[in-house]
């Protein structure tokens, strides 16, 4: 071989390795560009996927019921709020919508959006729950790119809490007018009397002068509950607590209500123990106590015993128990006493001065201090009403 052939052939060589290599390196660069391509598109597909669950946990955690219908009425997407308002099982994807929500009304809502590009705040009572429920319901037409239509929106509101609340509000303004006017008529007609000429009869003045007393006092009385309610219902009632012995303070309250017990013939036993000390608002916790014991009073048996007792709780509280051995309570109005107004007897209670708040107000009172009341009561065997306060500090 010459030495011209063997130069050429070693230089072809050189340039042969150098494309080898050139060719290795570019075939490596694209294999890694490939990695690259692929390790971005899966945190793309990762982050998608996490902003879909975002979206999903967001949608069914909404407290409005949203339910996204196509053309046909069938459900493309539904949240956990509706199926729990409608009571179908989540999802409902694919169903009719009338077949989960079985109301006319809301059909007439869907036809309506052919036309119109909305419905808002149309009010419907869905009555094949139980109990009924009030909804309010905002609709939304969605519409393809030609304008037609393609489906709704419907956004659910709950306002059955609030129409309830409207009712309690509504009974509370009625009780309050009946309970003020009752006295006041009584107060009226006593004045118009003696104006009339009774006043010249020195009996008859006394009588009726005794009737204007009594039902100006329960007016008082009554104004004073509805005060002392208020404040406590708005959160303004600034509790001063500090360590109050309770054998002292039920001692105090049946000192001033024994001309009460007296002329029913009634003991009021008092076995709490000295060394009791609850971490309360004396003034509030006076309230408390005079109401449950006043009420032993009143509805107790003539003659009969009211024990008065506590114990310290596990917890750091005290339970305390006021006994009585009245009529008791019947049991399917147990719940209800702690109502404002309600009396299981009405007339009996309107006789003993009652304003029908005074429970009412003791279950606040003491909810307030942070503890709870209940009552526990049978037919013919006395009430005991039982409240827990905590236990001061030592
Ligand atoms: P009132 O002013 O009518 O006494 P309360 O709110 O104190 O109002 O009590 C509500 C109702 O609960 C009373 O009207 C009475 O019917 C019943 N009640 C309360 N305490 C007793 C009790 N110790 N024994 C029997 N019934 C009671």
């Amino acid at each position: 071989m010459s030495y011209y052939v063997l130069i050429t052939n070693i230089i072809t060589l050189i340039a042969v390795i150098a494309w080898v290599m050139e060719r290795k390196r570019a075939t490596k660069l694209e294999a890694d560009k490939l990695v690259e391509a692929e390790q971005q598109q899966f945190i793309r597909e990762a982050e998608l996927e996490e902003q879909a669950t975002r979206t999903i946990t967001l949608f069914d955690r909404m407290i409005e019921g949203v339910i996204v219908l196509d053309s046909k009425g069938f459900i493309r997407l539904s949240n956990k709020a509706a199926s729990s308002l409608f009571g179908f099982s989540n999802p409902a994807v694919g169903r009719s919508l009338i077949e989960v929500v079985r109301n006319y009304e809301v059909n007439e809502i869907i036809s309506r959006l052919a036309e119109d590009s909305e419905v808002l705040g149309h009010d419907l009572r869905i009555e094949g729950v139980n109990p009924p429920r009030f909804l309010q319901i905002n609709a939304l037409a969605l519409r393809n790119r030609d304008g037609m239509y393609d489906g709704a929106i419907l956004v659910f509101h709950d306002l059955t809490r609030m129409r309830e609340l409207e009712v309690v509000r509504q009974e509370f303004v009625g009780n309050v007018s009946h309970e003020l006017r009752t006295p006041l008529s009584l107060v009226k007609s006593a004045v118009e009397t003696l104006i009339d000429g009774a006043k010249d009869d020195t009996k008859t003045l006394g009588r009726f002068l005794e009737i204007i007393e009594r039902n100006a006092n329960r007016l008082s009385l009554l104004i004073d509950d509805l005060l002392l309610l208020s404040t406590l219902d708005s959160g303004r009632m600034q509790l001063q607590l500090q360590a109050v012995g309770l054998y002292l303070a039920i001692n105090e309250i049946s000192e001033d209500l024994l001309p009460a017990a007296q002329r029913r013939g009634i003991t009021i036993v008092n076995q709490v123990k000295e060394d009791i000390y609850a971490s309360a608002d004396p003034n509030r916790l006076r309230q408390v106590l005079s109401n449950l014991i006043d009420n032993a009073i009143k509805y107790g048996k003539n003659e009969g015993s009211i024990y008065i007792s506590s114990s310290v709780l596990a917890t750091k509280r005290i339970e305390v128990r006021i006994m009585d051995d009245g009529p008791g309570i019947p049991l399917d109005v147990q719940s209800r006493i702690f109502e404002r107004f309600f009396r299981v007897d009405k007339a009996r209670s309107r006789d003993q001065g009652g304003t029908g708040l005074g429970l009412a107000i003791v279950k606040h009172v003491v909810q307030a201090h942070g503890g709870d009341v209940r009552v526990e009561s049978e037919l013919g065997k006395g009430s005991t009403f039982i409240f827990t306060l905590p236990l001061a500090a030592a």
